[in-house]
């Protein structure tokens, strides 16, 4: 066994003794009919359903108002009679969702802030986190990839210079290095040292820019065994580059600290969903609703996360033999408007336009929305554009939003929020907006 491995490995017995059991149930279960994987996850919701009612006075209230006090004959089917809960029930009634903590031998502070700028915390279990990593491995072994090899983590939040000690003394615990923003990227000259890697992971913006720079020093790595990225949207024109530079696409990673590990891409292209994880419903106007099914201390139940997906069809069947259905497209947020006088267009319409226009057109372009005035938005750029391209987008654009005027702006500074590449920036109040609108 190397050096490295096995300060991994006592680092996971540490921290995460439940781990390894998990993993190996994982590794079982990855290759169940889908049949039995709807069963797993029926006797799950159960027994978290139960336990959640027991210990959890705010999913108490909510269970016994939708007219359940018997959870054991529950099925999926059931749970659409169970209101949804939002991220604003999990931060205002926290201490009634938080389940006592004696109750369990071990647990993680986890902080997590929305794109609204509030954070949640909660208390997650030594069982849950377990879990979680071990489904990550599980999704890492697709890829060959064994968590003690060195990597390469894209950060892109700026923390205090304390925050970012501790951070690195985890970090060399799982032999990964942490870039924290581009310019500690230019300046480590982290390009040309790539070779003792394995693998990258980061904002896909992030890595979209280390693979621009890589590109101009003419550099290629193709002995990566992968390149992920997280959070953000991956556009086409991201993939075009990194398919040049490390000879693979950027796969994605799809969850969030609350609700989860919801999906991880397979070698063949294909994002599957976490069966034995979570239970994903799709709402019309909420988007995904996800049950946690491994959240005990803290309760994630038909949890609203503000995304729309779009899944594939029943019976496509992946290549990798894998029956966990799959995540087609994660099209956005919901609740991102872009606001014209009379109506109201989801945010992820720039995704689109932007994607047409670079599979019809062949136009690679970063781009960065505001909306500061109802019916107008301003589209930055970071580079000047041709009037043959602006009059593409500008018709690309009134094909979805006639009634929003556009003004195109080039201005380098993007501006991220709490470290997250966003398409779309929102100056508005929303509030406001509703009472002009209704
Ligand atoms: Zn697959």
């Amino acid at each position: 066994m190397n050096f490295k491995k096995l300060v991994y490995k006592l680092g996971q017995a540490w921290r995460n003794p439940s781990l390894a059991g998990h993993l190996r149930s994982l590794k079982a279960s990855q290759e169940w009919s889908r049949k039995d994987l709807l069963k797993l996850q029926e006797e799950k919701l159960r027994s978290l359903l139960s336990f959640a009612f027991k210990h959890s006075p705010y999913y108490r209230e909510l269970l016994q108002n939708a007219g359940y006090d018997n959870l054991h004959e529950f099925k999926v089917k059931d749970l659409q009679y169970i209101p949804i809960t939002f991220k604003h029930h999990l931060i205002d009634q926290n201490s009634k969702v938080q389940v006592e903590r004696s109750l369990f031998k071990k647990t993680f502070l986890c902080e997590t802030s929305g794109s609204s700028g509030q954070i949640l915390t909660f208390y997650r279990d030594e069982n849950w986190d377990s879990f979680n990593r071990a489904v990550q491995l599980r999704s890492y072994s697709w890829h060959d990839v064994q968590p003690w090899e060195p990597n390469l983590y894209f950060w892109g939040y700026n923390k205090s210079a304390l925050k970012k000690r501790k951070i690195r003394f985890l970090d060399t615990l799982v032999n990964r290095k942490r870039i924290f923003d581009y310019d500690e990227l230019v300046r480590e000259k982290i390009y040309g040292k790539l070779d003792k890697f394995s693998f990258i992971e980061g904002y896909s913006s992030m890595l979209y820019e280390f693979a621009l720079l890589l590109e101009k020093q003419g550099e290629t790595y193709t002995h990566l065994k992968m390149v992920k990225g997280t959070s953000e949207m991956i556009y086409p024109h991201y993939q075009e580059v990194a398919n040049k530079v490390f000879g693979k696409k950027i796969i994605s990673e799809y969850g969030a600290a609350e609700s989860g590990l919801i999906a991880f891409e397979c070698p063949h292209g294909n994002m599957h969903i976490n069966m034995e994880g979570v239970i994903l419903e799709s709402d019309p106007n909420e988007g995904i609703l996800v049950t946690n099914l491994s959240s005990y201390s803290f309760p994630v139940i038909r949890y609203s996360l503000g995304d729309f997906v779009k899944l594939k069809s029943e019976d496509f069947e992946c290549p990798c033999g894998m029956k966990h259905p799959i995540v087609e497209e994660i099209s956005g947020r919901i609740g991102h408007n872009l606001l014209s006088e009379k109506k109201r267009y989801p945010s992820f319409i720039l995704y689109y336009v932007f994607k047409n226009l670079f599979f019809n057109e062949g136009l690679k372009i970063d781009y960065q929305a505001h909306q500061y005035k109802i019916g107008e938005m301003e589209i930055w750029f970071k580079k000047p554009l041709e009037p043959k391209v602006e009059e593409l987008i500008t018709n690309e654009f009134a094909k979805y939003c006639p009634d929003i005027k556009l003004r195109l702006v080039i201005n380098d500074n993007f501006r991220s929020v709490r470290g997250k590449l966003k398409d779309f920036i929102n100056h508005l109040n929303e509030e406001q907006h509703e009472q002009e609108v209704s």
